[in-house]
């Protein structure tokens, strides 16, 4: 599809490889690569925070303009941009070391608490989407906007209009995950700057008596969108995946539309990957083998060929299904099978697998942590990949599963519905086991179902390479995306 340079402003609060918690940062460095390729004109727009290494990456500060401020009712705050000198997209940082100079990215890693500021650092990086248009002379066609972070770039847009230049712009707003709505005291209002008048109740940023970031920008954006088919479905559903926002999502229902994400094939691919030991394809399996091998040696299990491992890379969160999953361990162990787990969050699950990991060093690993390297090992070592999430907005290690040969047991939610078929159920399509209902024994009886096809090596075999061969690149989806663009720019202003 020609683009003829379609001009994007991509603002995102996470991108891989420079800051991330979850999937957002790897669909925000994926997709405008992928974009670009087909011609956009695509700009990224992300904060400077305290984590991202000055020695690993290169910036560059933007020559000849003037340092800009953004202001909220009586403050100004100095902004600034640079460039990602050494990266092949074009990433802006938002530099404000008054907001974003910090170890963590939402939260205080010292309190665990979310930072109290993040509404006045997260309206920061919304306004600055403008600074940074005018320091680079740019006008975007569409102001792409992910989660609550940077939804009130469309509030901002609306101000933008009265600016010649501007009145052709139109913004999408991604939902990435509803269960973080960005919700702030009223306070909020008067620090948004040009929104008193759209806090009452009921009003387009009111939210039971608090502000909601992610309220005003499905209210005001010009299009939305989420990141697979079945959850754009199941958030207008229900409160078990809106948390409240379901009514305003079927009010919106004519702007929202599901697209997969896809994974970065040049970072997620056995054949090329150099974060794993041994690479492997499904023509040259045997490298997964020793990856397996080498896993084992990694965490501490004796090394035994026909013991399957079950992996996980996961934040330790609510959404993730820990609650089904960890009555299930002694069962699990039992098989015999054996658990790594790679990933943080509930301290409650965290002592809880730390407590396995020393009763049964020898079948139960956890890491405490977040590291790359490991999760790729993970991907290639093990056999089988648990994702019993209680909801699942699209979902991404379930594909890099796929690709790597590790067999994914997924709950039947939003992207894990849209991207595993059940090897029991359609035995010739299979990629993975798929269960329905949220409870440990639904979970159960498909871990047993994977357990059992994994000790009938043919047939396994099958299901891994079905999935090995499957594409999960981004290039269906950013062609989608461009369609959306288009739509979006072909209608009507939505929000006036
Ligand atoms: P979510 O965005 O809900 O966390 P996704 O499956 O969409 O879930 O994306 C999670 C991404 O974060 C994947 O790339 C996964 O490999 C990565 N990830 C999660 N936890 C860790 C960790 N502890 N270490 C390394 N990577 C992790």
């Amino acid at each position: 599809m020609s683009t003829d340079g379609l001009k994007v402003l991509f603002v995102t609060s996470e991108l891989a490889p420079f800051s991330k918690t979850g999937g957002l940062a790897d669909v925000s460095a994926a997709l405008p690569k992928a974009l670009a390729r087909l011609g956009c004109d695509i700009r990224i727009l992300t904060p400077f925070y305290g984590s991202i290494s000055r020695e690993k990456f290169l910036f560059a500060a933007l020559n000849g303009k003037v340092p800009s401020s953004v202001s909220f009712h009586a403050n100004e705050l100095p902004i600034e941009f640079v460039a990602s000198g050494d990266w092949d997209r074009s990433a802006y940082f938002l530099c404000c070391d008054a907001l974003f100079d910090r170890p963590g990215i939402y939260v205080d890693p010292f309190s665990g608490k979310d930072y109290l500021d993040n509404d006045y650092r997260f309206l920061t990086l919304s306004q600055a989407a403008y600074r940074l248009c005018d320091y680079l002379d740019w006008i975007p066609d569409i102001v792409h906007a992910n989660d609550w972070q940077s939804a009130p770039a469309a509030h901002y847009l609306t101000l933008r209009r009265a600016q010649s230049g501007w009145r052709n712009t139109r913004s999408l707003l991604t939902l990435h995950n509803l269960a973080y709505h960005g919700l702030f005291p009223v306070e909020t209002v008067g620090r948004m700057g040009g929104a008193e008048s759209l806090y009452f109740p009921g009003g387009p940023i009111e939210f039971y008596g608090h502000v909601s970031f992610l309220k005003s920008g499905i209210l005001m954006a010009d299009a939305l969108n989420t990141v697979s088919p079945t959850y754009a479905r199941e958030i207008q559903s229900s409160y078990d995946f809106a948390f409240g926002l379901e009514n305003v999502l079927r009010e919106s229902n004519s702007h929202l539309q599901g697209i997969l994400n896809g994974i970065d094939t040049e970072v997620w691919n056995p054949e090329t990957d150099t974060r794993i030991p041994h690479r492997y394809s499904s023509e040259k399996p045997e490298g997964k083998r020793f990856n397996k091998q080498a896993l084992c040696g990694r965490v501490g299990f004796p090394v035994e060929d026909n013991i399957p491992i079950l992996g996980i890379v996961s934040r330790i969160a609510h959404q993730k299904g820990f609650e089904i999953l960890a009555p299930l361990i002694p069962e699990i162990l039992g098989l015999p099978a054996r658990v790594v787990i790679l990933g943080s969050g509930e301290p409650y699950y965290e002592h809880m697998f730390y407590e396995y990991s020393r009763v049964y060093p020898d079948r139960f690993a956890v890491r405490l942590a977040y590291d790359e390297d490991l999760s790729h090992l993970i991907e290639a070592g093990s056999d089988i990949f648990l994702m019993p999430s209680k909801f699942e907005p699209c979902g991404l290690n379930q594909m890099m599963s796929m690709i790597y040969g590790t067999v994914p047991v997924v709950r039947a939610t939003g992207g894990l519905a849209d991207t595993v078929v059940d090897a029991d159920f359609d035995t010739l399509h299979g990629t993975g086991f798929v269960f329905q209902d949220y409870n440990s024994d639904a979970l159960w009886w498909a871990i047993r179902r994977a357990n059992s096809a994994y000790h009938h090596r043919e047939r396994w075999t099958e299901i891994q390479k079905r999935g090995m061969s499957r594409d999960f690149s981004w290039q269906r989806s950013a062609s989608s995306y461009l369609e959306l663009y288009r739509d979006v720019l072909s209608r009507p202003v939505r929000f006036a």
